[in-house]
């Protein structure tokens, strides 16, 4: 029961990774790389993401450098870069009545912010989590065991998975990576905690991918080849370059009233006319998006913490990472991002407490300790996330709701929302003086 060798070096910990999205497989590329010996346990047959686009963010570049430097070469491989003078442009969807007008920035550009610290690298999520899981040694990852249970048996001295196929594993620690439905929440918390269960955004978002010339050929030219947000009633549509600037990839997001048809699978199948009538009278460009969706779409409900954030993301010597602990909208779009912050604290830790060569019940309360001072570190700036990025749903809906001339409305609720962010304001002489007054803060200009 020692934890460690004759040679008196400390063996590896044992991490038990739930969950092979994302930021399950980052954090277990980050252990292993500190000698740490984890094993990811994913539910589905292989690895599975979508083939959409996500972005990540030049600080969360930086924690992925101190994660294991080869997670920045594979997405500097894949990715369509933004650098930080560029900018993201929200774009009046609803009101140019004729092609030419919506292209046109002098008469349709609502504002631009730029990316600043932010600046984006678009990849493909499918191609980076192939990538990253090509990082990993063979065996590091075993797949269709889905956790039905954990038990943090302090007669065994490990924890103890249980499997949805009847089997069980151990380890010194589990990290839940298990995503918005993490099952490790809920046992964590307890089934009945309110946390337990993600709660429904009343949003929903249809994706794709298209070649990028098509994309230039239904936007334009320079919609197409940089980030931006096309806003009107109850919608809006981003666009962003990924896979080397070689494909377009688009996100619908739209405000639904009714609940979700099945909360615990997230994802439906429609028909693309849904996207056709929420566009129905747009400037015609926009209009006209559905035909570049297949006919058959898949529809995610955007589901996240904000109702019922959970107290703490780590009980005995298990917790949680990325969106098992704060799942979020992704306005602010950095829910992964977040997840990277999460995933560098956590491997940090761990690694602090391998270092101690401890074993016995002073192992076991280093780790519990070392997770508690992680859920310390974390809670707040979780909760950040999916607070902020909520507010930013109502901003674009205080937009939508009043019509275009307070469309400024939205840029302070974004300036507010971004801190010291330049904002652009375009606008009658009288609506620039009255928001010269509000935003004074930050290199922006109205
Ligand atoms: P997940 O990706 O959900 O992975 C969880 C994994 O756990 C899955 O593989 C699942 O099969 C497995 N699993 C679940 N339950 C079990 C179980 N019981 N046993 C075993 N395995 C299990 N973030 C950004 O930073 N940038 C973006 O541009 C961005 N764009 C987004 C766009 C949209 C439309 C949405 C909805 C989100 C976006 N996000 C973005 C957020 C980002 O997608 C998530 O934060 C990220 O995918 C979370 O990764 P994860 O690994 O924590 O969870």
């Amino acid at each position: 029961n020692i934890n460690g060798n004759a040679n008196g070096s400390a063996r590896p910990l044992n991490v038990a990774v739930v969950g092979g999205g994302i930021i399950g497989v980052m954090t277990a590329i980050g252990l292993r790389r500190r000698g740490i010996h984890a094993i990811i346990y994913e539910r589905a047959q292989t690895w599975h993401e979508v083939s959409a686009g996500m972005a990540f963010t030049g600080a969360a570049r930086e924690w992925m450098q101190q994660i294991d430097p080869a997670l920045v070469e594979l997405l500097a491989n894949i990715s369509q870069k933004t650098d930080a003078a560029s900018s993201n442009a929200y774009w009046n969807a609803y009101h140019p009545r004729t092609k030419e007008d919506a292209e046109d920035e002098s008469k349709s550009l609502l504002f631009r912010i730029p990316v600043n610290n932010l600046d984006f690298w678009g990849c493909v999520r499918s191609q980076l989590l192939k990538g990253m899981a090509d990082l990993l040694p063979e065996g590091a990852a075993v797949f269709g065991k889905q956790l039905l249970n954990y038990i943090d048996d302090e007669q065994s001295g490990n924890v103890v998975l249980h499997f949805a196929d009847g089997t069980t594993a151990e380890a010194d620690v589990l990290l839940g990576c298990d995503g918005i439905h993490s099952v490790t929440r809920a046992v964590l918390l307890g089934a009945d905690h309110p946390a337990s269960r993600a709660g429904f955004s009343h949003t929903v978002a249809y994706r794709t991918m298209v070649p990028i010339e098509l994309g230039i050929k239904a936007l334009g030219e320079k919609v197409a080849k940089s980030a931006c947000n096309h806003l009107g009633p109850n919608a809006d549509l981003l666009v962003y370059p990924v896979m080397s600037g070689t494909l377009l990839n688009m996100a619908v997001f739209a405000h639904e009233e009714a609940e979700f048809p099945d909360p615990d699978k997230m994802t439906v199948h429609v028909d693309r006319t849904e996207i056709q009538k929420l566009f129905d009278g747009w400037s015609p460009q926009v209009a006209d998006i559905w035909k570049l969706y297949p006919e058959k779409v898949v529809k995610w409900g955007i589901f996240d913490l904000e109702a019922n954030p959970p107290p703490t993301y780590a009980g005995g010597r298990a917790c949680l990472v990325g969106d098992a602990a704060h799942a979020s909208t992704p306005y602010l779009g950095v829910g992964a991002c977040t997840g990277v912050e999460d995933a560098l604290v956590v491997c940090t830790l761990l690694e602090s407490v391998q270092q101690k060569a401890l074993s016995g019940e002073a192992l076991k309360e280093a780790l519990r300790d070392a997770l508690q001072t992680y859920s310390a570190a974390r809670l707040d700036r979780g909760r950040w996330i999916h607070h902020h990025s909520r507010q930013m749903v109502d901003g674009v809906e205080i937009l939508v709701d009043v019509g275009p001339d307070l469309a400024a409305q939205l840029v302070v609720a974004v300036a507010h929302l971004e801190g010291n962010v330049g904002v652009h304001v375009r606008g009658d002489a009288g609506l620039e003086e009255f928001f010269a007054g509000l935003v004074d803060r930050g290199e922006g200009a109205v």
